[in-house]
């Protein structure tokens, strides 16, 4: 079968020949029906995360080949998205469903498939227990595998702030990529808040625009956009800013815009680093570093998929593509999520 190799630090990813995997006891074989091309993927390829090589793509879905000895409750083509973060499945975080948050994440040998073990970017992959897997319900496959991180990120962030997301509040979105964009609908589905979508690019602002954001406000100019946002929100502050950038200029825009007691979720990995001082950012600030989501979450993000609520704007792409596609992520060229179809 085909399959996207990292290979190694700094270098292309690969597109190679493997045989088919075959299940071993207690494991699934899933087809994959797709498989999501995240920005986190360039921090894989581009430093040396994992040791060795593996087949790349953390945000899958597919349909049910193979049951391993001892799997029961699930039959060949169940449709399923795979559950991304991998933990000891044990530990008090991981039997809450919360594997985003294993206790023992420091020894695990992998963070996930296509995170260190062998993921979804081929014809074929391996889901090491079948607790890993949701049901897709009648949603299709390809357009629902950016749901299990592109939505799911956002979701997790958003949800612990729906105590501050309340009639009147303001909510600021930075980065409308991949989760960003998946943020604006969610934040419309679960929240009366004005949302003022972000980003440096005039066609991503216009898809936020289309997705329902109240405002937007290019970011190109950091300064310049912070006293758009302070003269939108008012004295009172922005009482959200979710930053799917995570970079210096957007992780210093939300401490100028939020107010007091608000909340900054950091959920991009751009290598900002929030400065504090008193009252900077503001007093009653909470600053909250959330990764990806959990099982249950998962569930819940597919539901408002299913009940039509949200939906991913997915380019889909042959697995052939794949070292373009990268390219056109790093550029800023994707609309929405890339999605691989084997
Ligand atoms: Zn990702
Ligand atoms: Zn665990």
């Amino acid at each position: 079968m085909k399959a996207v190799r990292y290979v190694q630090a700094g270098r292309s990813p690969e597109v190679v020949d493997l045989p088919a995997p075959t299940p071993g006891p207690g494991q699934v074989l899933l087809r994959v029906a797709g498989a999501g091309v995240c920005h986190s993927d360039l921090h894989v390829i581009d430093h040396a995360l994992f040791p060795g090589s593996f087949t790349l793509g953390h945000e899958n879905a597919g349909h049910i080949a193979a049951l391993g000895e001892g799997v029961t409750g699930w039959k060949e083509g169940d449709a399923v998205a795979v559950y991304g973060p991998w933990g000891c499945g044990r530990c008090h975080h991981c039997q809450t469903s919360a594997e985003n948050y294993c206790e023992a994440h420091a020894s695990l040998p992998a963070m996930g498939g296509g995170l260190g073990a062998d993921g979804g970017m081929a014809e074929y992959m391996i889901v090491p227990s079948p607790r890993l897997l949701v049901p897709l319900g009648k949603l299709d496959p390809v357009k629902a595998a950016p749901l299990s991180d592109a939505a799911l990120t956002p979701y997790h962030a958003i949800k612990a702030a729906l105590p501050w997301l309340v009639p009147g509040a303001d909510v600021v979105v930075v980065g409308i990529g991949g989760l960003g964009h998946m943020a604006v609908q969610l934040l419309k589905a679960l929240t009366p808040a004005r949302l003022i979508a972000c980003d440096i690019d005039d066609a991503k602002l216009a898809h936020a625009r289309q997705l329902g954001a109240d405002h937007t406000v290019n970011t190109r100019d950091g300064k310049r956009a912070a006293e758009e946002i302070r003269a939108l929100v008012g004295a009172r502050g922005a009482d959200v800013a979710l930053d799917f950038v995570g970079a210096q200029p957007t992780v210093d825009l939300c401490a100028r815009v939020v107010g007091r007691a608000s909340r900054i979720a950091v959920v991009g990995l751009g290598g900002g680093v929030l400065h504090y001082a008193a009252n900077q950012p503001p007093y009653g600030c909470e600053v909250s570093v959330p990764y990806w989501g959990s099982r249950t979450e998962l569930m819940e993000v597919i539901a408002l998929a299913e009940a039509g609520r949200i939906h991913a704007d997915v380019e889909s792409f042959p697995l052939d593509e794949a070292v373009g596609v990268y390219q056109r992520l790093r550029e800023g060229r994707i609309h929405g999520r890339a999605v691989l179809v084997p």
